[in-house]
Formats: structure tokens, sequence, C-alpha cells
């Protein structure tokens, strides 16, 4: 691409196209998007020929990197057949052949799959499942939700309700009427459970559901907690019928070390939500698993149906990659060769942890935050992470913040020499934007 094509897309691109997440008035003004031509592994190529290190996998994705030779052969070679059918009175392999694999592979009891698009939809499906099964078992006052401080599940009316990232539910909290949030257990665990058990003791009968993101709360600023809390909270929900939905949108497929974070507490939520690295940055596609007691609440007589849907429900391109994706990770042992990385990973951020001006370091497995000290306030608007955003670009790396948290979630299987001159990039950084304050 000319430099003159690259200004003419930019200023189309600013013309016409409403980006997510972006004050556009700056940006129309003063915005110099990155323009991505080609992506091969961990690296970005730019229209003037730059390569950039992809520091979060792109927006979380692409955890076997940009174009997985044999996620882009599984993906045309399913074009080649058929692109799309209706799931309604139809069926196929990609769509069976993955829903077998997800359930062998996912933690115990969750045994049948429901197919949407994306991670909102995938919890979306998630709360009408577990607020439908109360109500047409026997027990309809169980029908709303407990959520934590912090949260975030995704973007539809019902999942934002259920997030408690001010910037983005702050305008919708009327429609969240059926949403408690509790205290999290990234502000302390002890008091976190003990705020659970209170609820539930008090209104467990009028409670159908509890949703966590587990061990790490993603965009609501990395903030990270340890298994005892899953444990006391699979515990506490059983013991009042409360359904434990676990959403790994982000933690699932081996973020944080292990290939789901219920693994590292030992145990099995009843509803199970996987998006982003499920079809590998590939495609939008996405699952809800649960177990044969709420799928058996969908039986009997008389007939019915859990009547929910999308267009794109069980999408063969997007059910067929995702098989590959679970292949690949037995074939190339991407979750054991990840935990060298990993400890690269936080022994730099622990080293970043020592700078004047950098606060509350956390690494688990591949992803690893840190807070920058800031007039700003914190919280996602915070401009702070924006200076070393600037600078990394700069020297070669995409390293998007999450207001003054500045974090790394590469792909898993990024190679060592990468890893190293992404590490290596924001240590620099942070250097300059620190020795300025
Ligand atoms: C990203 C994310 C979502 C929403 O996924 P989309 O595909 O953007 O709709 C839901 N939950 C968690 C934990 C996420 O990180």
């Amino acid at each position: 691409m000319t430099p003159a094509e690259r200004a003419d897309l930019v200023l189309r691109d600013k013309r016409y196209v409403w980006h997510p997440y972006t004050p556009m008035e700056a940006y129309e003004k003063e915005g110099r998007p990155l323009v991505i031509q080609r992506a091969r592994g961990v690296r970005l190529e730019d229209a003037d020929g730059r390569s950039l290190i992809d520091g979060n996998a792109s927006w979380w994705t692409s955890l076997l990197g940009h174009n997985h030779p044999r996620l882009v052969r599984a993906l045309t070679e399913q074009a080649g057949e058929f692109c799309h059918v209706a799931l309604g009175g139809i069926t196929h392999a990609p769509a069976v052949d993955l829903a077998e694999a997800l359930c062998a592979r996912a933690p115990a009891g969750l045994s049948h799959v429901f197919y949407s698009d994306n991670g909102s939809t995938a919890v979306e499906a998630a709360i009408k499942l577990c607020v439908q099964y109360f109500h047409q078992n026997g027990a309809p006052k169980k029908a709303s939700c407990l959520a934590l401080e912090h949260a975030f599940h995704g973007e539809t009316l019902g999942v934002t309700s259920l997030g408690d990232v001010a910037a983005f539910s702050a305008p919708f909290r009327k429609f969240g009427t059926f949403v408690q949030h509790l205290p999290s257990p990234a502000d302390g665990a002890q008091a976190a459970i003990d705020a659970l058990e209170r609820v539930l003791r008090d209104q467990g009968d009028s409670i159908a559901a509890l949703v966590l993101e587990p061990l790490v709360q993603g965009a609501g600023g990395m903030r990270f907690y340890g298994p005892e809390y899953l444990r006391a909270a699979r515990e506490l929900t059983l013991e009042h019928d409360v359904l434990l939905v676990l959403d790994e949108v982000f933690t699932g497929f081996g973020r944080t070390g292990t290939f789901w974070a219920a693994d590292a507490a030992g145990i099995s939520p009843d509803v199970l939500c996987l998006a982003k690295g499920l079809s590998g940055g590939i495609l939008p596609f996405a699952a809800t698993l649960t177990t044969d007691r709420v799928y058996a609440g969908f039986l009997g007589e008389p007939a019915r149906a859990f009547h929910y849907g999308h267009t794109y429900c069980g999408n063969p391109l997007g059910a067929r990659v995702a098989l590959e994706v679970l292949r690949v990770y037995g074939d190339e042992q991407i979750i054991e060769l990840a935990e060298a990385k990993a400890t690269r990973l936080a022994a730099a951020f622990a080293r970043f942890g020592e700078m004047r001006g950098v606060t509350r370091v956390r690494s688990r497995g591949m992803c690893a935050a840190l807070e920058l000290e800031s007039a700003g306030g914190g919280g996602y608007l915070d401009r702070a992470g924006w200076q070393v955003y600037d600078l990394a670009l700069e020297r070669g790396a995409y390293v998007r913040p999450l207001g003054n948290v500045i974090y790394l979630a590469p792909a898993l299987n990024i190679p060592d020499a990468d890893l190293d001159e992404l590490l290596a990039i924001l240590g620099e950084s942070l250097e300059v934007v620190l020795a300025e304050k």
C-alpha cells in the first residue's frame, strides 16, 4: 500500500466507520489508526510494512497466533463444502464433532452444547437457560442473578446488566433490576465469600444463577483472585440450589495456565461459556455448555423448548475451525509449552513492579498486569496507559491498555524471542513514561 493509498483509507475510515469503545470526535481529529494488511503468528504487519508484536492476541482471541496454517486450512476446506445452514431441523458433522469434543474436554458433568456467535451471546444464553430452567421446574421465584463488582460479561442488554464497568453499564442501570452485584474476591477473598454466603442464605430462593469470570476479571481491569473463592462459590451454590455459571470466554483455552480456569479450583460449573479462543481468532463463534440436569429440565410433557437461538448457531465454518483448535492444543502441547513462557512473563512483570510509579503487579499463566499510579482516578476511562501504548507502538508492539492498567495477554505459543522483545519494548516504554513524571 502506498502512503497515498493509506492516507485515503484512513480518510474514508474516519468518514464511515464507527469504532467500538472509541471517542469518535478525538479520533476524527487526531486518531492515527494502525492499518493492518497482514498478520502471521504474533506479528501484525501494517500498511508501512512495519512489524508489530500483538501483545493481547487481538482482543484475546488468537491464542494460537494469527492465521495458524491448520486453522486456515480447516476453514477453507469447510468453505469448499458449505459455509452455513440453519441448525433448526438440520445437523452436520462440524457441529456434532465439536460438541462431542468439547464435552470430552470440559470439566466433568458438562454434557450438552448450545451454540451461538460471541462471548456476549454465550453468557446471555446461560442466564436465560438458568432462569427458564427454574421457571418451568417448580421454582419460578428463582429468577434473579448474582454477579461480581467490576465484572464484564459482554454487551447485550442482559449481560451488560451483569457487568459492572461503569463506562459500559451506567446508562443502562434501569435494565439491570434482575442482578445483584457482590463484592469481588479480587478485593479480598474472605469478605467476598462472607457476602456470598449471606445473600444466598437470605435470598437464595429468589436466585437462579451466580455468574463469575473465574480467576481473572478481564475487561474490568485484569483483576486476579485465587481458586479458594471458586471452591467456596461451588459449595454454597450447591447448598442453596443456585446454578453456577462460569464465563470462561477470556480464561478458557489455557490463558491462566490450566486448560480451564475452573481446573485450578478443581470444580465443575453447571454452565460454562466459551468464545474468543474457542475459534482461535479466525471468526466469531461461541458455545454454552451445561449438565444433564439442566438439559433434562427442558424435556417432558407438555413439550418444552429453549426458545432461543441465533441465525448463525453452530455455523459450520466456526465449528470446524474450533474442532481444529482443540486438536492443535493436543498436537502442539500448547499448555505444556506455555508454562516456561509464563515464568518469563511473570519475572519481567516483577521487575517492572520495582519501578517508581508502578503498583499492583500480578500475573497468572500467560496474563500479566500492572497499574500506573495516576491522577486520573483509575478505571477504564483513565488515560494513563495510553502514553505507554503510543511509545510501545513506535517501538514495535501493540499493547492496548485498560485505563491505567497495562497488561499483556499474547498468543500462548509466542516464540521466546518475540516474548523477550515484547517485554523489552514494554519495559523501555514504561521507563520513558515514568521518567517524565
Ligand atoms: C470478551 C468477553 C465477553 C464478550 O465477548 P464478545 O465476543 O465480545 O461478545 C464476555 N465475557 C468475558 C469474560 C469476556 O472477556
